[in-house]
């Protein structure tokens, strides 16, 4: 596998094009072949998700395997116990010690960032990447985090490129109002979800009976 130079973490439960176009766009912004998706393990920020993680793994890779230059990687599943994004940044620089590395964020996450562990660790490591998420406007940011957009933003994404980790970019993306609990609830209740997520992964659903009785 190459390395990893640019990623989208969540518990994707299920994946769905709102991840899938907002990855799609910023690595043709960053002019990048690659981009990777990080399923989540034992998710420390929210509830359980509803399904297990082997099968949030293969949804995702089902939505990879007709995506050409979305990859999944399985580290965070693999783990035992919680996974923390500090210890994934961690391991991807093993991998690519001194390369560039970004993370897409939502702005819905991102309004949260300075509770993840570590979180300023996790900026010096690699750069970010915020997209905007329909719902979610930019609202009063918390002390730490002004602080850090104040250090770190730059105006384009393009000048990411002119350090491996550090900065702050804001990227638009369509918009596309999908999330997964709403998909959940659709399936839970009978209803259609055609449309909102690939269809491989629609059939993996039906095929393990998953969100059925949310
Ligand atoms: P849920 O509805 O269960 O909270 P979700 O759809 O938000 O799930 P996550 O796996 O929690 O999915 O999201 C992973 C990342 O993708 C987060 O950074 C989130 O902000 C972002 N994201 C999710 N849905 C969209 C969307 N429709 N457009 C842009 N970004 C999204």
């Amino acid at each position: 596998m190459q390395k990893t130079s640019l990623f989208l973490g969540g518990t994707f439960d299920p994946i769905h094009y709102g991840h899938l176009r907002a990855l799609e766009e910023v690595r043709e912004a960053l002019g990048m072949e690659q981009a990777t998706l990080i399923p989540a393990g034992d998710p420390p920020h929210r509830g359980s998700p509803w399904a297990p993680a082997e099968h949030r793994l293969a949804m995702a890779r089902a939505a990879a395997s007709q995506a050409p230059g979305i990859e999944v990687l399985a580290f965070e599943v693999e783990q035992s116990g919680p996974s923390y994004t500090i210890e994934t940044v961690h391991e991807l620089r093993r991998q690519n010690p001194e390369g560039f590395l970004a993370m897409v964020i939502g702005m819905d996450a991102f309004l949260r960032f300075d509770t993840w562990r570590d979180w300023e660790n996790i900026l010096e490591l690699t750069h970010l990447v915020v997209i905007g998420r329909p719902g979610w406007p930019m609202a009063e940011l918390p002390e730490g985090l002004r602080q850090a957009l104040y250090q770190r933003r730059v105006d384009e994404l393009a000048q990411l490129h002119r350090t491996p980790a550090g900065k702050i970019a804001f990227h638009t993306v369509t918009a596309l109002e999908i999330s997964a609990s709403h998909i959940r609830s659709l399936l839970a209740a009978g209803r259609s979800a055609r449309f909102l997520l690939p269809n491989a992964v629609l059939d993996y659903i039906t095929e393990h009976r998953l969100y059925h009785e949310a």
